[in-house]
């Protein structure tokens, strides 16, 4: 075991979890004994429904026992086994400058004490307004809400809401949330082709308000874009500049710009969804990238601070349809939490000190550029897909330019590296099809020890070819 500190369990001592039975998978376990973790995970699905508060925390297709977390600080997750993991993971994305940064846990600290939520306004709301709207170009207006969810729930409203036309176009792989219309299966990118559901529940006549088209496919849109009747039933295109939930892969510049170019053209809105990308790929977003306005943009994730805070924001034209101003009804309890509020401040602030993404950007070379050398010194089937500090490494795939390509990746291999990570004290998002994330808080000595894991386990699984 590579990284474990001193005072932490440190040896592998075999297995000591039953093997379970994994779909596709055979029969699998973990290395390391983790009674606690297996206790609770036990009594919590016996109260929860899978032991999960989201499915994708769930370890059940990497064939073991979920990560339960004790504490965790800087770049480090403790278990409540007591085993250190070098964390990937960083809450999604959430936290980008580690766990309990000091400057926001002391923000919060002082913030708690003041009363941790009024359901009234505070001029906390105002000045994290303030600083979005001042580093995001395209954000005139912003009105914050409590989940990536809620903000892409209510841009879509909005924006039909503003264009009185009913129709949302989205592209797989895309994830927009759990709101019923985005959860929308790839059709075949026509609208003739009824596209189905990718959940229980949600009834036919919503999903038939939702087109899914291929990522980063101009001739799919094209179809769509110039049909006389569907195109002026469109009231927005969303999709992720960026994908993360697919893994990473970036759009490609003239597929975006097509969107930019075509929504404006028939009248629909344009939503960039930088829950993830937002203040991780720039501090003005994937947006300044492209040099794209999008007419909404969606923030999330370390908008919050590691707190439940996310916002929607765009032309003050737009953003004056949500009540109380316009007809476009939006809410929320806990909305502007101070002390979500004060976190996503200081999260913001602690970004924009000089030099932050190029620190950001030097670390996550440490960590990529030699397996990138390596992949394709040995020809190894496999790649590695990122921007700025975000990335997927696929196994199966030199390159990944959509879901279809996406779901072509090697599941089981990545599923015998995750757990081989794992065992080393290394912790990834549980799936081949998110991003890994590193944060300001990643230190040089955990980087290199994750970089000749991975190396390790590449050496030892893939079969090096004549390029
Ligand atoms: N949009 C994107 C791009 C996301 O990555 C996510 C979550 O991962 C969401 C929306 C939904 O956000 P939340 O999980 O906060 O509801």
């Amino acid at each position: 075991m590579i990284f474990v500190k001193k005072n932490l369990k440190n040896t592998i001592t075999g297995s000591a979890l039953p093997a379970t039975e994994v779909a596709g998978f055979g029969t699998v376990n973990s290395m390391k004994p983790r009674p606690q973790s297996q206790k609770i995970y036990e009594q919590m699905c016996q109260l929860i429904p899978g032991g999960v508060n989201s499915p994708v925390r769930s370890c059940k297709r990497m064939g073991q026992v979920p990560l339960v977390a004790d504490h965790a600080h800087g770049d480090i997750v403790v278990d409540v086994d007591g085993y250190n993991y070098i964390d990937y993971c960083g809450s999604w994305g959430a936290l980008i400058h580690g766990h309990a940064h000091p400057v926001i846990v002391e923000a919060v600290q002082k913030r708690l004490e003041k009363g941790t939520s009024f359901g009234i306004t505070t001029a906390l709301e105002g000045e994290l307004a303030g600083e979005v709207i001042r580093l995001v170009t395209s954000v005139e207006n912003i009105r914050f809400v409590s989940s990536g969810t809620e903000a892409t729930m209510t841009a879509a409203r909005l924006a039909r809401g503003f264009t009185k036309r009913e129709l949302i176009v989205k592209f797989s792989g895309n994830y927009h949330g759990h709101a019923d219309f985005f959860l929308v299966q790839a059709g075949s990118g026509v609208l003739e082709v009824s596209p189905s559901a990718s959940s229980a529940g949600i009834p036919q006549e919503i999903v038939k308000q939702t087109v899914s088209l291929p990522y980063n496919a101009i001739e799919a849109c094209e179809k769509l874009f110039s049909h006389p009747e569907d195109r002026k039933r469109i009231a927005a295109v969303i999709l992720e500049p960026i994908t993360g939930n697919m893994g990473v892969i970036p759009g490609n510049t003239s597929f975006i710009q097509f969107l930019r170019k075509q929504t404006e053209a028939i009248g629909a809105l344009l939503i960039f969804d930088e829950v993830m990308t937002g203040f991780r790929v720039h501090a003005k977003g994937a947006q300044q990238l492209y040099s794209i306005r999008p007419d909404l943009t969606c923030f999330g994730k370390i908008i919050g601070g590691g707190f439940p805070a996310a916002a929607l924001g765009g032309r003050k034209e737009i953003m004056d349809c949500l009540a109380p101003l316009g007809p476009v009804y939006q809410a929320g309890t806990l909305s502007g939490n101070p002390v979500a509020m004060e976190a996503g401040l200081q999260s913001l602030r602690l970004l924009q000190r000089p030099g932050f993404y190029e620190e950001l950007q030097k670390k996550t070379d440490r960590l990529l550029s030699a397996i990138k050398e390596q992949i394709k010194r040995k020809n190894w089937n496999a790649c590695i897909q990122e921007v700025g500090s975000m990335f997927t490494l696929f196994f199966g795939k030199r390159e990944v330019r959509n879901l279809e390509e996406a779901m072509e990746v090697d599941h089981q291999r990545f599923a015998s590296f995750f757990r081989s990570m794992f065992d080393q004290g290394i912790y990834i998002p549980p799936s081949p099809h998110e991003a890994w994330f590193i944060s300001a808080a990643h230190q040089d000595e955990h980087l290199d020890q994750t970089r000749e894991a991975i190396l390790a386990f590449m050496e030892e699984n893939l079969s090096t070819t004549p390029p």
